[in-house]
């Protein structure tokens, strides 16, 4: 079980030594006076003009090629709302610590203080000669969805707003993965979906790219069954749209395959759970109290398989088995975007991943000896070292094939022992 975190702890965590989490390092020799010459002037100009002559050489002479920023103007932060930028950066400091640890990509943490689309927009616009890939993270929506949009538009960079995607992902491959135990056929599932934000329009939009029929899935909002007679629909709403007779999340269950939660904690009652089809898939992933707890969903139901966005309970639907692979991968071809054959890649090799023996050291972590793909393991743990070496080669190779890729592999064996290093 997970141990309860300590206020007091948490504080002293991120006040003590030099504040924050994250500090820059140099990575040239810098001891000699030759060396400073050759860093700063009059050696650096030299790097300069080839840039300046040939604009690609930006990757081979800086460290773009090898930064993300993470990018935030505090507005949907965790579960805790409209907090501001400041308040988002310590969030922000953490992905660059996770991109770094597991991924060795660095990060420059960015925290914005507009609200305004149009300015967020030019800000990271502007912003493109510096950075390898951007990482939009907690904005809320609706304004998540243009900001990206535009930005994918107009940059030639990888970018992607993790809340939306990264979720999208890695529920998808537990998604499949439930799926193929209960012997059910994603393009037959009837699947609910309660919330219709950032991440559930993401999430519902990438099952249906997967091959779920648009027909079978109900969606509900705070007002309930998002039905095509609503007049308070936005277009993003609108897509999910059912024409049949259903108004409440309770009659929606009914019958339901997969029940998939991106909405608020404790909206799911346990009878609510019995009325499903048999084998049901729940993924409640409400943060940090899920639409339904693991205790009571599984007393509810026996033959559930059940997934929540948190670690200490079995499958955890956790962003970090995602975006530093996926950005590792985009940003070693130097992909100008992130597209969805590179997201489908990625749910295809966690997926696939979490099939096959699971490596000591992981069982070890979990303090257990027989994690073993089924219904307590239905994707990948964070801690296994197979992800930088499944997920980012998938993702880089899903960009060359699919013509977005400045910089192909040539050397997949190279790559791959470079990445297992
Ligand atoms: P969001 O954009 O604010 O969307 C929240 C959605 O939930 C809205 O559509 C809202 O309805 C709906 N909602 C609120 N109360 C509801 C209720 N009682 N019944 C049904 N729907 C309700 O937020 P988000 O970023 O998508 O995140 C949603 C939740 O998922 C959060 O708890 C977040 O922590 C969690 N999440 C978990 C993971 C993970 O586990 N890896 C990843 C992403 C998000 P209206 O549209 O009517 O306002
Ligand atoms: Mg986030």
């Amino acid at each position: 079980m997970q141990q309860k975190i300590r206020r007091e702890d948490a504080l002293e965590y991120h006040a003590k030594g030099r504040p924050g989490k994250l500090e820059v390092i140099p990575t040239k020799d810098y001891s000699t006076q030759a060396d400073l010459s050759l860093a700063y002037s009059p050696g650096v100009a030299e790097p300069c003009l080839a840039i300046a002559e040939n604009r690609e050489d930006v990757y081979k002479y800086t460290a773009k090629g090898n930064l993300v920023a993470v990018i935030s103007n505090g507005t949907a932060v965790l579960g805790l709302g409209d907090i501001g930028p400041e308040a988002s950066k310590p969030v922000m400091e953490g992905k660059g610590l996770l991109f770094k640890i597991y991924a060795d990509i660095d990060v420059f943490d960015i925290e914005l203080d507009t609200k305004n689309v149009d300015e967020f927009v030019r800000m990271v616009k502007i912003l493109e000669p510096t950075f390898g890939g951007v990482n939009l993270e907690d904005i809320k929506a609706p304004e998540c969805f243009e900001i990206e949009e535009r930005l994918k538009a107009e940059l030639n960079i990888p970018i992607m707003h993790d809340d939306q995607h990264g979720t999208a992902i890695i529920s998808a491959a537990a998604l499949l993965n439930a799926l193929e135990l209960v012997g059910k056929k994603i393009g037959e599932a009837k699947i609910l979906i309660n919330g219709a934000g950032a991440s559930a329009i993401s999430c519902t939009k990438l099952y249906v790219s997967l091959g779920a029929n648009v027909e079978n899935v109900v969606m509900c909002d705070s007002k309930g069954v998002i039905r095509a007679d609503r007049t308070d629909l936005d277009e993003r709403k609108s897509l999910f749209a059912t024409s049949r007779d259903l108004h409440t999340l309770e009659e929606a269950f009914v019958g339901a395959d997969v029940f998939i939660g991106l909405s608020k904690g404790n909206t799911v009652s346990q009878n609510m759970v019995r009325s499903m089809a048999n084998d049901p898939i729940v993924f409640a992933m409400a943060n940090p109290t899920p639409e339904i707890s693991y205790e009571e969903a599984l007393a509810a139901r026996p033959d559930i398989i059940m997934a929540t966005g948190r670690s200490d309970y079995p499958n955890q639907v956790n962003n970090v088995l995602g975006f530093p692979y996926i950005f590792r991968g985009a940003l070693d071809v130097r992909a100008t975007e992130i597209n969805e054959a590179m997201k489908l890649a990625a749910v295809h090799a966690l997926a696939d991943m979490a099939k096959k023996p699971v490596p000591d050291l992981v069982n070890l972590a979990y303090s257990t000896d027989n994690l073993m793909f089924g219904r307590g393991y239905i994707i990948p743990k964070p801690v296994d070292p197979r992800l930088l070496e499944t997920v980012a080669p998938a993702v880089a190779k899903a960009a060359m094939e699919s013509g977005v890729a400045k910089h192909p592999i040539t050397d997949w064996e190279a790559y791959e022992s470079q990445l297992a290093r």
